[in-house]
C-alpha cells in the first residue's frame, strides 16, 4: 500500500452530512447524480447548488462574479465538479471541500485547474483542499464500471514514465528524477494489487486506489510537474476529444492511451492490459461508445495536435501512423484485423 502524502483524507460513510453541521454558509458545485444520492442527508441545505459542466473560463468567471457571498465551497461528484469548486475556492479565497463521487477523480488532490481552452486544455490556479472526503457509500452508489475506470490515471504511469525517459535522453522538458520515475513503477505495482478488489466491489479497493492518486496529485505539486504521471496516453486523450467534440469518462479514455501508447511505444503492453483486464475495466470500443475510424483518425491527428499544442516531447512527436501500427493498435484494442471489418 502506498503511504500517501497530500491533503487530509478522510474514508467512510455520511461524511458531508457531518460536515455540513459545522461548516459556515456554504455553496456546491454539483453532478446530479451523486448530488441525489447526498442531498437528502445533509442538515442544512446550501445557499447555492451549481450544476458542473463547463469548464472555460469565462464560465468559471462568471460564477466566482454572481455566486451568493458563502464561507465554503464543496464539490460534489467528478473531475469538473472538483474543478470548478478549486477555481471559486482560489478566486474567492473561502474554505474548500472536495467530496469526489468516484476513485478516478485526482482532481481532488491536484492544486491546478484544467481549463478547457482552444480545443486544448491548460492549467492553472492553485487550490488546497480544506479536507477531501471519500464518501463509500457514494462510491458503492456508482456505476461500478465507472468506478473501475478509475484506473486510468495511475496506469497513464506506465506510458508517462516511458515518454519522460524518451525526452530526458533528448534533452527535453523536464530533467529525468530518478526518485519520481521509480514512484511510477511503484504506483503500478500498487494498482496491480488493488486491481482485483476493486473488481470486487471491495471498498479497499477504493481506498487503496484514492490513496494513489493522492500521493501523485501531493508528487505532482512537489515536483513541479507530472511527466511520471502524464504522457502521450493523456495527449491521445486530448487529440481525441479535439477531434470528436465530445468525451467519455476520463479513466476509460486514458486507460485506453495507455493501451494504444504502449503498444506504439514497444512498452510491454501486455502489463497494462493484464492490469486493466484484472480491475474489471472496460476497454472494447463497442461498450465505450467509440469507433475504430474515431480512434484511428485520433492517431492520425496526434503527431500534429501535440505540435500544435507544445505539450511535453513524447513518442507522439515522432510517431508514424502506418498500416502495421494500425494493425498493432487493432490488436491492443482487441478490433480483430482489418480483413474482418
Ligand atoms: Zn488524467
Amino acid at each position: 500500500m502506498i503511504d500517501a502524502r497530500g491533503f487530509p483524507t478522510r474514508y467512510g460513510r455520511g461524511l458531508l452530512a457531518e460536515l455540513a453541521t459545522s461548516l459556515p454558509d456554504y455553496l456546491v458545485v454539483a453532478h446530479p447524480e451523486p448530488w441525489a444520492v447526498v442531498a437528502p442527508t445533509l442538515p442544512r441545505a446550501p445557499l447555492a447548488v451549481v450544476d458542473a459542466g463547463d469548464l472555460t473560463r469565462e464560465h468559471l468567471e462568471h460564477l466566482v462574479a454572481t455566486l451568493p457571498d458563502a464561507g465554503a465551497i464543496v464539490g460534489v461528484g467528478g473531475g469538473t465538479a472538483m474543478d470548478t469548486a478549486k477555481w471559486i475556492h482560489w478566486r474567492r479565497g473561502i474554505e474548500l471541500h472536495q467530496v469526489p463521487s468516484l476513485p478516478s477523480v485526482n482532481a481532488c488532490f491536484t492544486r491546478m485547474v484544467a481549463l478547457r481552452d482552444a480545443g486544448g486544455v491548460r492549467y492553472e490556479g492553485d487550490a488546497v483542499a480544506q479536507q477531501v472526503l471519500v464518501d463509500l457509500d457514494l462510491m458503492a452508489a456508482a456505476d461500478p464500471a465507472l468506478v473501475r475506470g478509475g484506473i486510468g490515471d495511475v496506469l497513464s504511469c506506465h506510458t508517462a514514465r516511458h515518454d519522460w525517459e524518451l525526452a530526458a535522453a533528448l534533452g527535453r522538458d523536464h530533467p529525468w528524477d530518478a526518485q519520481a520515475a521509480a514512484m511510477s513503477l511503484a504506483y503500478l505495482d500498487e494498482l496491480e494489487g488493488l486491481a482485483p478488489l476493486l473488481a470486487a466491489g471491495d471498498d479497499d479497493g477504493v481506498r487503496r486506489l484514492m490513496e494513489c492518486h493522492r500521493d501523485i496529485g501531493w508528487r505532482c505539486h512537489e515536483l513541479g510537474h507530472a511527466r511520471f504521471e502524464e504522457g502521450s496516453e493523456h495527449f491521445f486523450a486530448y487529440a481525441f476529444e479535439a477531434l470528436t467534440g465530445r468525451t467519455i469518462m476520463h479513466g476509460e479514455l486514458v486507460t485506453m492511451g495507455v493501451l494504444v501508447m504502449s503498444t506504439l511505444q514497444g512498452n510491454d503492453p501486455d502489463r497494462p492490459r493484464r492490469i486493466a483486464d484484472a480491475a474489471g475495466a472496460r476497454t472494447g470500443l463497442a461498450e465505450l461508445g467509440v469507433t475504430w475510424d474515431e480512434v484511428e483518425a485520433t492517431l492520425r491527428l496526434l503527431r500534429g495536435y501535440v505540435a500544435e499544442h507544445g505539450l511535453w516531447w513524447s513518442v507522439a512527436n515522432e510517431l508514424v501512423i502506418d498500416d502495421e501500427a494500425l494493425e498493432d493498435v487493432r490488436s491492443a484494442l482487441r478490433v480483430g484485423s482489418r480483413a474482418w471489418r
